[in-house]
């Protein structure tokens, strides 16, 4: 059998303890190295078969075939930046990135293959497929709102997802999203312009992830929903991805790549 040699980053974080877990679970993938920040809690545990946590990302890079990041933007540019000298393939999960952060993951994609998606759940990646399919066919008179609920502690609001349901949908429509986006509404904003996508953030409690995209029309509304209730399913599609990348040539890809949605 073919193994995949893994280096985890974020160990101790709750989509990195979910991927250790998925991964024992997987005899053709093999953990090789888990690194997290200096501080981070659990650095000198064991992770995995003979794997201690540590901060040397360097000596994980090149110890693995493929690194899974689900960090911080931050940690997530230093990362692939560093990985770009040992030309190593990635999938990241890490969400809320800036321009800047997007060019340190470009670079490496330059020099080896990446998958970066938002979100790793076969069904949410179904969803995304679905309602570009459904923005297509009703076209802008039905007015599309996405509204997502996440877990008290998320950092970054709408969620990846919910923007990459939004950018589907824009893409249904053949319109640029940035133009039409409106992510919040507060006051006097008067009646809604035709051709608007909203986006809806709502936090709290311990919700793993929901989202729900809305096309209402006159008379009738659609509604497409997914909810995930355990981050395993992300991991089990992160895991997925890291099979898949390592055999390919340098390129960035998603998981509509992974899963042969395309
Ligand atoms: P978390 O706060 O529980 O974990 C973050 C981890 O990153 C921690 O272990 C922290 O120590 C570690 N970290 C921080 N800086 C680091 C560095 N410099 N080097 C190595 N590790 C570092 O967060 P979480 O809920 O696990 O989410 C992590 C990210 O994954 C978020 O951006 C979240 O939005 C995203 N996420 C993506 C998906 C998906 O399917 N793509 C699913 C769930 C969460």
């Amino acid at each position: 059998m073919n193994t995949t040699r893994l280096c985890v980053l974020g160990p101790s974080g709750r989509m990195g303890q979910a991927v250790l877990y998925a991964a024992s679970a997987r005899p053709e993938l093999r953990i090789v190295a888990t690194v997290d920040h200096a501080g981070a809690p659990g650095l000198g545990n064991t992770t995995a078969d003979g794997v201690v946590s540590s901060t040397d990302l360097v000596h994980g890079l090149a110890a693995c075939d493929v690194y899974v990041d689900f960090t911080t933007p931050e940690a997530s540019a230093k990362a692939a930046t560093a990985a770009i000298a040992v030309k190593r393939a990635a999938v990241i999960g890490t969400t809320g990135f800036t321009a800047e952060h997007d060019r340190a993951i470009a670079a490496l994609a330059e020099v080896a293959p990446v998958v970066v998606a938002a979100n790793f759940s076969l069904g949410l990646n179904l969803l995304i497929g679905l309602v570009g399919q459904a923005a297509r066919v009703l076209g802008p008179d039905w007015d599309a709102e996405i509204v997502e609920v996440h877990h008290r502690l998320k950092r970054d609001a709408p969620s990846g997802t919910a923007l990459a349901l939004a950018h589907s949908i824009a893409d249904g429509r053949g319109v640029d999203y940035d133009a039409v986006k409106r992510h919040a509404r507060d006051g006097e904003v008067g009646a809604r312009p035709p051709g608007e996508i909203g986006v809806v953030a709502v936090r709290g409690g311990d919700v793993v992830g929901e989202h729900t995209a809305m096309f209402l029309g006159t008379h009738e509304r659609i509604e497409l929903g997914h909810k995930a209730t355990s981050r395993v399913i992300f991991a089990i599609g992160a895991l997925r991805a890291a099979s898949w990348v390592a055999k390919r040539p340098p390129g960035r890809y998603d998981m509509q790549d992974v899963l042969g949605l395309r």
